[in-house]
């Protein structure tokens, strides 16, 4: 059986709670655990596949295919341990498995209340693989007093209770915030916090204080003895430079330490965090510096690309560099030359996206990289948008366009060089959709092979003629097209398996040209940068050096 690491936030949102969890999973790694993460959300929606990355961020795929919160790219990071579907949940899933099961009549005619059914079906997904590992950390979205968050603090304080003495502690991160008109780091949010928690049944064994700047031991034992928690295990948790020293420092502050005491594990193992101070050591000792342009749709929202900024920073590890990634909007392009724009830069970069604003941007961006000999990396929709661009300026298919944009029966505006896909091979099963079908879940997700061509560049980047890569995405670039295409050079260098859908498309002539249909950014580590990533930065490294 595991052991449980409930970690819930207080006083505001937005404190890291998701990278400190990951954090600690990375720490328990480190003296020789087996851990794995999961993320609760309390909000009723029934995934965040239909949210808009405005909202929500990024929505990150598992390798079988769910639609997850962006957290799990965290978990994934920092341990390396691949997320599943049964590690991300939200109110809206659990209330929907809750009616379906009243409508078919499980429940055997009883009134269906949130106590018991809703926290029973809370804590059977928590104890879901509870024999696979060590540890299992359950992170409850949102902060403690949310309305809608009740039912997951009253689950997880059954589950503890259920469970024997000692196999499930509550870690709670606050905020302790400065005010600078007094000079002094106050306390009393971090108590009334605890006070709530305590309200509903939970008595945290671990506290992390978020603030941004150190937390004096005054201060910390003052939170202890108003909070009844050790003093020893209230963790000071400062802003840091990077998201990647959190595992050394927290470490440094004794958080494994106390997690393991409040678990009476002693002795604990020692640590080896060589993994970290290497991560470190590459981030520090970085020299030198390129700038990579990713033209965008959502903008905005730093989180709505978290996976591609976090990949590119793996590049740069991988390089011993810095990557400094700046975000354009690709509707200017629309009105204006980009080479204005884009001429500063020693990459570029067109990420994943849905809906025809801004797509016209991109492909004059992917002109522009093919043309000038910028290194390009086409991420899903930036794949079928180089395709597009190749079609119209190379293949002579003036008005090659998407399925995705011709929505209006009868007025088509393109040649649909990229088209709706309905029916695909999965494994050994076929997958259908129709036009018609719900938008949530319904797109081709998860991790499916792709085979790339001998002696092509991504063949030689892998180092592998197979791969398996997540995808999420409903259109696909139509094999029609192939001969025409790969005559003008941009050539179709992975495929799936059965050869009937373009996974891979590259220029050889180009310094650095690719488009892929799937999104490696989500399968990248600090630890293991992704080879696409590694070898884009590493091509933008020789291109700054040209200038
Ligand atoms: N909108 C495109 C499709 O559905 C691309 C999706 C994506 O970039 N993830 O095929």
């Amino acid at each position: 059986m595991a052991r449980y690491v409930f970690i819930t936030g207080g006083v505001v949102s937005s404190l890291g709670k998701g990278l400190a969890s990951a954090a600690l999973g990375a720490l328990l790694q480190a003296r020789g655990y087996t851990v794995r993460l999961r993320k609760l959300d309390p909000y009723l929606n029934v995934d965040p596949g239909t949210m808009s990355p405005f909202e929500h961020g990024e929505v990150f795929v598992t390798d079988d295919g769910a639609e997850t919160d962006l957290d799990l790219g965290h978990y994934e990071r920092f341990t390396g341990v691949s997320a599943r579907r049964t590690d991300s949940v939200s109110s809206g899933r659990i209330y929907s498995n809750v009616l379906e099961k009243e409508r078919r009549g499980d429940y055997l005619g009883k009134t269906i209340q949130v106590i018991p059914h809703v926290t029973n079906e809370i804590k059977d997904f928590i104890g879901i693989g509870d024999d696979e590992v060590d540890f299992m950390l359950c992170e409850i979205g949102g902060t403690v007093g949310d309305i809608e968050g009740l039912p997951f603090f009253e689950a997880i304080r059954q589950f503890a209770q259920e469970r024997p003495r000692g196999e499930c502690i509550f870690m709670h991160l606050t905020l302790v915030p400065y005010i600078s008109a007094s000079g002094e780091l106050k306390t009393k949010p971090t108590q009334h916090s605890v006070k709530e928690l305590r309200a509903i049944g939970i008595a945290p064994d671990v506290l992390l204080l978020r603030s941004d700047r150190a937390v004096p031991e005054k201060e910390r034992e003052k939170i202890a003895l108003f909070c009844n928690v050790r003093p020893d295990a209230v963790i000071a948790a400062p802003d840091l430079k990077t998201i990647y020293e959190a595992p050394l420092a927290y470490h440094r502050e004794g958080l494994d330490r106390a997690v393991l005491d409040a678990f009476q594990i002693s002795p604990a193992p020692r640590p080896n965090l060589d993994r970290w101070t290497d991560v470190m050591d590459r981030m520090e000792n970085a020299e030198g510096e390129v700038r990579v342009a990713i033209v965008g749709k959502y903008t905005q929202l730093e989180d709505a690309y978290k996976s591609i900024a976090e990949a590119l920073t793996h590049g740069g590890m991988a390089n011993r560099t810095r990557v400094k990634a700046e975000w354009i909007d690709a509707e200017i392009f629309e009105q204006e030359d980009p080479a204005a724009y884009l001429e500063p830069y020693d990459a570029i970069l067109v990420p994943g996206g849905f809906g025809e604003r801004g797509t016209e941007g991109k492909i004059k961006a992917a002109q522009f990289a093919r043309e000038k000999g910028v290194p390009y990396l086409g991420i899903c929709l930036g794949m079928q948008m180089a395709v597009i661009e190749a079609a119209r300026d190379l293949a002579g298919v003036a008005d090659a366009g998407s399925e995705e944009f011709d929505h209006e029966a009868g007025k088509r505006r393109f040649t649909p060089v990229v088209y709706h896909l309905k029916e695909w091979v999965q494994g050994n099963r076929m997958v259908e959709r129709k036009v018609s079908d719900d938008k949530g879940g319904t797109m081709r997700l998860g991790a499916y092979t792709a085979v790339l061509a001998e002696g092509s560049r991504v063949a030689q980047i892998y180092g592998a003629t197979s791969i398996e890569e997540r995808h999420r995405h409903r259109y696909e670039v139509d094999l029609k097209y192939r001969d025409k295409l790969e005559t003008c050079g941009l050539k179709f260098s992975g495929m799936s398996p059965d050869g009937r859908l373009p996974e891979i498309v590259e220029i050889p002539e180009h310094p650095w040209f690719i488009g892929v249909q799937f999104h490696p950014e989500l399968k990248s580590k600090p630890f293991a940068p992704h080879p696409l990533f590694a070898d884009f930065v590493r091509a933008a490294v020789e291109a700054s050096r040209l200038v």
